[in-house]
């Protein structure tokens, strides 16, 4: 394949543009070369500059679950733009993906729509630290949750508690109020919430991680963090800006049938749009602005084109009943066709699978925490993230990403990714 236009796109980009790209991980350096330059993308496919096809296992990043210009969100979209693009006034438009939202998701009330996934996890601390008057939170390591100050924090050491700002410009004095602990490690989260008694206003987590390759959460872990939450007065956030609308109609609350104080989305939320959101209860969401006193706002919140998107992209998946089964069936599928090939290879592999999220971790072993996912090895995954990127199939450039599964893949397009994979295993 070639790829002389997007090369060509980079270095203009790289002049007037950090780095070229608008998010870091778009930039390839964690696996060499050029990013390429989308320029279109339809159902499971994306084109790039160069006029290459691929099967596209990104789908920006999780949004795209039903497929790329997925027609009953581009048509309401452009239905939408004709009739004004932004008011700064409440619409109609607003409660009605509110009251549909708040009928798929288990748990909440009421629910406040931003424009992406991190200020929806930087409002929803914000509002958990009103609530409980408390300033501490406890995230995991390898967890993101957007690049706000408070979730920019790395283990200085696997012992230690307090974090270190992995970021400049990250103050000690926000650093300090962030404590880590270790994914599917209950003990851990219990020593730290002893040494902090009273100071703890809330736990963050993906309850699938997905930013560390994908790591479910192992059994009672979720349980076990519920648990520990009632009995110390703390809020129990659920990032589901990943896992929303993705693993199940009502997300990870429902799959897992626990329920958080506070949820956040993003991505397939906003349907391809810039969209997130938090949810709770009523008796946290009335501490929001303007019925309390916890701050928070946004001059484009509530777009009509960004609900537009979102509210179509909901009700398709509100009203397909099989949606989340054939997701699951297809996710199965592509596993059991890697671990095949992968298997008869010399290849060290672990892949981990939950519904529409699927990882292959390079590496022998159980992969449940970030040490684990960091003990895969790199050089082996750049060797395949190329040779796929070659033969058609656009994977994260990053060993810590989840592939995502749309719907609009065919088994045709699974067989021919496993095709894919059986060319890498045999060089
Ligand atoms: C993507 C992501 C975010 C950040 O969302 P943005 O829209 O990129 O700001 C937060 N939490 C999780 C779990 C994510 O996957």
């Amino acid at each position: 394949m070639l790829y002389q236009r997007s090369s060509a796109l980079f270095k203009e980009a790289q002049e007037v543009i950090p780095g070229g790209v608008n998010s870091p991980v778009r930039a390839f350096k964690g696996v060499g070369g050029t990013p390429i330059f989308a320029k279109s993308a339809k159902g499971a496919y994306v084109y790039d500059e160069d006029g290459n096809r691929f099967i596209d296992y990104i789908n920006s990043w999780g949004p795209m679950l039903l497929g790329h210009a997925f027609p009953p969100v581009v048509d309401a979209v452009i239905d939408k733009a004709k009739a004004g693009t932004s008011f700064g006034m409440p619409t109609a438009l607003e409660t009605e993906i509110a009251e549909l939202a708040v009928s798929m998701v288990p748990n909440i009330d009421k629910i406040r729509f931003v424009n992406s996934g991190t200020e929806a996890c930087m409002s929803a601390i914000r509002l958990a630290r009103g609530f409980t008057g408390r300033d501490k939170i406890i995230k995991f390591s390898g967890c993101y949750h957007g690049h706000s100050d408070s979730f920019l924090i790395a283990a200085g050491s696997g012992a230690s508690t307090f974090g270190t700002p992995n970021s400049p410009g990250v103050t000690q004095g926000t650093a300090k109020d962030t404590l880590l602990a270790d994914y599917n490690n209950l003990e851990h989260v219990g020593q730290i919430i002893e040494a902090n008694k009273n100071e703890i206003a809330a736990i963050i987590i993906e309850p699938v991680a997905g930013n560390m390759g994908c790591i479910p959460p192992g059994g009672g872990f979720l349980e076990g963090l519920r648990d520990l939450c009632d009995a110390n007065n703390m809020l129990l956030i659920f990032d589901e800006v990943m896992t929303g609308f993705r693993l199940a109609k009502g997300g990870a609350q429902e799959l897992f049938a626990i329920n958080a104080d506070i949820v956040c989305f993003g991505k397939v939320i906003g349907g391809g749009l810039p969209v997130g959101a938090f949810a709770a209860r009523n008796e946290i969401m009335n501490h929001l602005a303007p019925l309390g006193p916890v701050y928070q706002a946004g001059t484009l919140s509530g777009n009509p084109l960004a609900m537009a998107a979102g509210l179509a992209m909901l009700k398709s998946i509100d009203a397909d009943k099989e949606l989340f089964n054939r997701l699951e069936e297809k996710t199965k599928y592509l596993h059991k066709g890697i671990e095949t090939i992968l298997n008869d290879s010399e290849i060290a592999f672990t892949i981990n699978r939950i519904g529409s999220m699927i990882s292959v971790h390079f590496h022998e072993g159980e992969v449940l925490d970030f040490k684990t996912a960091a003990n895969g090895n790199n050089e082996t995954f750049k060797r395949f993230f190329h040779s796929m990127l070659n033969q058609g199939i656009y994977i994260a450039p990053s060993a810590f990403e989840t592939w995502f599964i749309t719907d609009a893949l065919s088994y045709e397009d699974i067989d021919e990714t496993i095709k894919a994979v059986s060319e890498f295993a045999k060089s």
